[in-house]
């Protein structure tokens, strides 16, 4: 049988990096058997629909590279792959699941529904929820003789379908990841499969189309866990038990401090990134910064994400995605949580950069330094500059923040360092070096070098004393590669230039 797994979001904002790594595990497991990869939008609740959501999903997966074997726009064999597009199918099954006997009609009001949970949380022993011990008193096609369902029906009376769920049945799944797990039927309530306004619900839509698209292995998040008896029931009901996919829970990507699921509004208050990429709210116009944005190499986000929940036990952190492919085993991935470390995360894109060659980096930072810059770069220049400045990069924004000089004459935020310690034999130095650079024919950083070591063995000065200004001059602060390696990349007047606003 051929191994096919799919990747079904909602879209109702931006994509948490969870939402990522349960896209790559599925994918990882995919590609290791040759299976095919789908996206399914699952886009049935229209009440937390977002504008440009789906779109944003698509650019988020072209970005870290795990692109779809099958989605709603590249189409396939079980087209459509968006959900609202499909409701005509749930409707059948929805149908026969109240033929059945196993769904049925509800026409209770969203007033009445609140009575029933208002008297609930009076009665401590039984949950405030539609289910075997409240559906006798609510008004619904268990309760109500057949002729009044009929004529509900039939006078067009909004109403929703529920799932009957038993009330005393142990189910069980043998989960991948979490194992053997039991769930007692009667503690589930009796979820709405369809909706008053014809739509499915997530749980009706996810078993029909799960099986309609031949899913054979399923990855989610925990967060799915006490969905999987309603599930489950719903696949033995439609009579297609065996055919049910084995289920993967991903277990939660934490806060840093390990409290807790990992929210965007952890991100905002530590100051990192939760989003793959920038996610503009259509509502408020917003902007959360996303891992792209901020800096990082798609593949360096996919590898630390690959780590947060899973290792291959010899201690290896680096993999290249075909690595991935081969290396990745669902029986290391572990059970509990993965406390989310940005320190971590910024450690793998500096490894990343470390290693991509002068050439793809040319093409990562040019983004980033033309924004800053507000107009095109020297790319010859920038070229020159990265191999330089590389080392100091842990994300694709140092690049500028690491390298601003070799662009612009930079402000001179250290001048004190200077100035302080001022004195006439500098000046002395600066200005008698500083018009023998003007008539250097060879400006390299050797030739740079051996001409500022005669200048200061001819002026007797120490060279630590001026090195420091020089780099001031040219750099603005303290830091930096190697101060003649920049007065050769910035050239002669430019440097001359930089000396002269000091020495006057
Ligand atoms: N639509 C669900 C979500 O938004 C999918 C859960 C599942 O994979 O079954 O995450």
């Amino acid at each position: 049988m051929k191994v096919r797994v799919r990747f079904a979001p909602s879209p109702t904002g931006g994509l948490h990096l969870g939402g990522v790594r349960t896209v790559l595990y599925n994918y990882l497991f995919a590609r290791a058997h040759g299976g095919d990869f789908i996206l399914r939008i699952e886009d049935t609740d229209q009440s937390r629909y977002v504008a440009g959501a789906e779109q944003y999903i698509l650019d988020c997966l072209e970005w870290c590279g795990l692109t779809p074997d099958e989605s709603p726009v590249i189409g396939g064999p079980h087209a459509p792959y968006r959900q609202s597009e499909r409701k005509a199918i749930y409707h059948k099954y929805a149908a026969q699941l109240v033929e059945q006997g196993n769904a049925y009609y509800a026409f209770d009001t969203p007033e009445e529904l609140e009575r029933m949970r208002q008297d609930h949380r009076k009665d401590e022993h039984t949950p405030a929820q539609y289910d075997h011990n409240t559906r006798t008193k609510m008004r619904n096609s268990l309760s109500m003789p057949e002729a009044d369902v009929k004529a509900l029906l039939d006078a067009g009376t909004p109403h929703v379908i529920r799932i009957k769920m038993p009330e005393n049945v142990n189910i069980h799944l043998t989960d991948m990841i979490c194992g053997e797990m039991t769930f007692d039927s009667g503690l589930s309530d009796d979820k709405v499969l369809l909706k008053a306004d014809g739509m499915p619900t997530y749980h009706l839509a996810v078993v029909v189309d799960d099986y309609l698209m031949g899913i054979t292995h399923a990855f989610r998040g925990q967060e799915w866990l006490p969905s999987v008896p309603v599930h489950v029931m719903l696949w033995e009901y439609l009579g297609w038990g065996k055919h049910m996919p084995h289920w993967a829970h991903l277990p939660l990507i934490l806060k840093p401090d390990g409290n807790g699921k990992l929210s965007k509004r952890d991100g905002d208050r530590l100051g990192f990134p939760v989003f793959a990429m920038n996610w503009t709210d259509p509502k408020t116009n917003e902007v959360t910064t996303g891992f792209k944005e901020i800096g990082f190499i798609p593949q360096a986000f996919v590898n630390m994400l690959a780590m947060l929940g899973w290792n291959d036990g010899t201690g290896q952190e680096l993999f290249s995605m075909d690595e991935l492919i081969s290396h990745f085993s669902v029986e290391r991935v572990h059970k509990g949580g993965a406390k989310f470390d940005y320190e971590k995360a910024k450690w793998f894109n500096h490894q990343y950069i470390q290693k991509t060659d002068t050439a793809a980096l040319l093409d990562m930072a040019l983004p980033f330094v033309e924004k800053e810059l507000g107009h095109t770069c020297d790319k010859e220049q920038l070229e020159k500059v990265i191999p330089l400045i590389k080392d100091r990069c842990t994300l694709l924004t140092d690049f500028w923040a690491q390298g601003h000089f070799f662009f612009r004459t930079p402000e001179l935020v250290e001048k004190a360092a200077i100035t302080d310690k001022w004195n006439e034999q500098k000046q002395q130095f600066f200005t008698t070096w500083s018009t023998a650079l003007a008539s250097l024919t060879e400006w390299t950083e050797q030739s740079l070098e051996a001409s500022f070591n005669e200048h200061v063995a001819q002026q007797g000065i120490k060279k630590g004393e001026v090195m420091l200004p020089f780099r001031i001059m040219l750099v603005g602060g303290k830091y930096g590669p190697g101060v003649f390696a920049i007065a050769a990349l910035i050239g002669k007047e430019e440097t001359i230039k930089r000396v002269g606003a000091i020495t006057g």
